[in-house]
């Protein structure tokens, strides 16, 4: 019984009952009854969809309510962050203080002090971590969201390491950890010095299968026909069964160009089945999204949105995502495509979920690769919405007789890999090695191989010789590139060592940016963002055909421009250098004040793309700034102008406009073109030419004008002349 649990706070009763819920969960009863109200570890390893939050809740607010807590939720993206933050937010209702922290990697968050539950990525709590948060030692708990995510090579080091260090930092730390279903949860457990709830119960039944011919074939040895008529592929063929019924369907592709293809071909199959007054909704929202920016895949998503059908990737813009989000949840947006990398842990369960690709492009493995089970019952994990759908059904969509057996064996029937650890991958190891010498977690080999004894590898491999080889290179690679030096077994960070580790940079992208800085003179943007695109930590752009002859066209053009040495076209990393180039390249039309969709088109990627390379450019060169001024390089000014004219999207001379909060470079440009060039002639100017150069705008011209510190923004003097008031923003 919900009145019984102890040592939550005398509301929480009050709590659950707005939130509809009377009775806790099997697994949560599990939880309370191991011990999580009272401060004890956890592990809560529960399929997707049951209740996972409402653990982590319990072991928040109870930590809290003993005494002047503090609890601290990690998620892995940071889409998620908001998400939680909006759920918690709930609680402040009742005197909570509720925070999130994503960017901004050099801070220790100060105000994060004054809260009582902050969530954050594991990168950001990382860098908290070393830029020596002191509230840290405050924290009573710590939920780790999707804890199974150790796994992926790329983020999972940073979420085991900074787990470890928390616990290093306070040792009662309460410490819950929740995870998708997984073949080794009680390996995570034994990790974290922690008891296990490994459940299977889910509030709704789940049934999976695969869809070949004409049917449904389910995992409890039945089939329903669903066949494919006319021109219908099989997943419309499901879509429309589904719909039928009246339910809507999820449906999982394996990029972002078939995301958007599908929802384009499903258009036509959940079009009849919007009703008079839903279409009439379908178009607000449409027309919401062309607002949201003017660019072709705002347009093919608004498209397909006026037929009921959406799609979702990372490549969206934010706000595309949210108003796809919620059109589905308010059921007029009847099918999603979607990637499965956003999809996980997004909040919009549906009656059926599709999964019609299983295998993915990986560019490591070179070429087609199948999911793993994990990932595809997470996906599937979505169907059926509690309270609202009889039961979920999941199915795999098969072309021949041999595939259906073979998704049988391969996913419907399988269970989930164990999840490994990826601590011992270099560029790991050598960004966490770094950083937990820099903030004083170790001052020794032996110390850092005690330190490294308490994460999940350590746990898992047993043996300390192969730790102790891959961490011997490392410190010799930290010691050559003056990050730190070595006094018989004692080591220290540099100078150098402690501004890249709280720069939260990868050690190598500092030394490639250093070496690129030292004989620049006066480097110019396209120098300096092909230097920064150059490190590991920008992503790349891949080079589709074509590519490789226009940006070698490109590296003779501008070869003076180019810092560092230049590789020979016949040189092994003469293609990722080219792809380096391709992605300075973007961000020079970006900072040239090029058309958003014309940049979408010309480099073959989202809007949200842009945003991330522009945001991850901004980092790198703020973090480049920092080692120019420790290394005296006296190129502060240069790299200061590059990294504002990326930010805001404009050539230099807007630089000082578009800093003014809400210009943006649009308006910038226009108020240029007016004449008036500098922030401190907004400040100054006649409100009528402000009010004319946005065309008529008035409550954005006022709050510019405010934003700028103009005396008296107030536009009640102007008359507005109605000719002018053109929305074309
Ligand atoms: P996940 O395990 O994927 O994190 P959530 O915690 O988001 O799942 O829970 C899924 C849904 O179930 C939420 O809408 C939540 O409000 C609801 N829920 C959780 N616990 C209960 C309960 N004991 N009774 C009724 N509904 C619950």
């Amino acid at each position: 019984d919900v009145a019984d649990i102890p040592r939550v706070p005398d509301w929480f009763q009050g709590y659950l009952e707005s939130e509809g819920i009377d009775a806790l969960y099997p697994p949560q009863a599990e939880a309370v009854e191991r011990g999580v109200t009272e401060g004890d570890n956890l592990v809560a390893a529960i399929p997707t969809a049951s209740g996972k939050t409402l653990v982590s809740t319990l072991a928040m607010l109870s930590s809290i309510a003993d005494g002047g807590g503090k609890a601290l939720y990690i998620v892995p993206l940071r889409a998620l962050a908001t998400e939680k933050n909006e759920e918690f937010a709930a609680f402040e209702e009742y005197g909570l203080d509720v925070g999130v922290s994503t960017g901004n990697y050099e801070s220790d968050g100060g105000w994060l002090a004054g809260k009582d539950i902050i969530v954050a990525t594991s990168e950001k709590v990382d860098s908290l971590v070393r830029n020596d948060a002191p509230w840290l030692e405050d924290l009573s708990c710590v939920v780790a969201d999707e804890v199974h995510l150790v796994d992926d090579s790329h983020r999972g080091p940073t979420l085991e390491v900074t787990l470890a260090k928390l616990q290093s930092l306070n040792p009662d730390l309460q410490t819950v950890a929740l995870s998708a279903t997984i073949g080794n949860a009680d390996e995570l457990a034994a990790w974290l010095d922690a008891d296990l709830v490994d459940s299977t119960w889910r509030p709704i039944e789940l049934e999976k299968g695969v869809h070949f011919g004409d049917a449904l074939h389910l995992e409890d040895g039945t089939q329903s026909r669903v066949p494919v008529r006319g021109n219908e592929d099989q997943p419309a063929a499901i879509v429309r069964d589904t719909l039928e019924e009246d339910g809507s369907t999820l449906v999982f592709v394996n990029s972002r160009r078939n995301a958007e293809s599908a929802a384009r071909r499903l258009g036509s199959t959940t079009e009849p089945f919007c009703s008079p007054a839903e279409k009439e909704q379908l178009t607000a929202v449409a027309d919401e999204i062309r607002e949201v920016s003017d660019t072709e895949t705002s347009g093919d998503l608004a498209d397909a949105v006026e037929q009921g059908a959406a799609f979702h990737h990372a490549g969206l813009a934010r706000d595309h995502r949210s108003l796809v989000e919620e059109a589905f949840r308010d059921r007029l947006i009847k099918v999603v495509c979607a990637t499965p990398t956003l999809a996980a842990g997004v909040n919009t369960p549906s009656r059926r979920v599709v999964v019609r690709d299983w295998r993915r492009y990986d560019g490591t493995a070179g070429g087609m690769q199948p999911l793993s089970v994990l990932e595809v019952h997470q996906m599937m994990g979505r169907a059926g919405r509690p309270g609202r759908d009889p039961y979920g059904e999941a199915v795999l969509v098969a072309k021949s007789h041999d595939e259906l057996d073979e998704l049988f064996e391969r996913y419907v029937w399988a269970e989930p890999e164990p999840v490994e650890s990826k601590l011992a991958a270099e560029p790991a190891l050598r960004t966490h090695i770094l950083a937990t010498v820099a903030s004083g977690f170790a001052n020794s080999r032996g110390g850092l191989l005690d330190f490294l004894e308490s994460t999940l590898y350590a746990e898992q491999t047993g043996e300390r010789g192969r730790l102790e080889t891959v961490v011997d290179d490392v410190i010799d690679y930290l010691d050559v590139n003056g990050f730190l030096t070595r006094e018989g077994t004692d080591l220290t960070a540099t100078n150098l060592g402690h501004t890249v580790s709280r720069l939260y940079l990868d050690p190598m992208s500092a030394a490639e940016i250093l070496h690129g800085l030292e004989d620049a003179e006066e480097p110019t943007a396209l120098g300096l963002y092909h230097l920064v695109s150059r490190t590991p930590d920008m992503y790349e752009l891949y080079l589709r055909s074509g590519d490789e002859e226009e940006f070698t066209m490109l590296a003779y053009e501008r070869e003076e421009e180019l810092l560092g040495a230049t590789p020979s076209e016949f040189e092994d990393g003469f293609e990722d250098w080219l792809s380096a180039l391709k992605t300075a390249r973007l961000l020079e039309d970006w900072a040239s004040e090029k058309e958003e969709d014309e940049i979408t088109e010309r480099y073959g990627i989202g809007p949200g793309d842009i945003r991330s390379k522009v945001d991850t450019a901004q980092w790198l060169l703020g973090a480049a700034e920092s080692l120019a001024t420790e290394r005296d390089l006296g190129l502060g000014p240069d790299i200061r102008e590059a990294r504002t004219r990326v930010e805001h999207g404009v050539r230099a001379e807007l630089v000082d406009l578009a800093g003014v909060r809400g210009v943006g470079r649009k308006r910038a440009r226009r108020l240029f073109e007016t004449g008036i060039e500098t922030r401190a002639e907004l400040r100054e100017a006649d409100k009528s030419r402000v009010l004319a150069a946005l065309r008529g705008r008035e409550k954005t011209a006022e709050t510019i004008l405010e934003n700028a510190g103009h005396r008296d923004p107030s536009m009640k003097s102007v008359e507005p002349d109605a000719d002018v008031t053109v929305d074309d923003d």
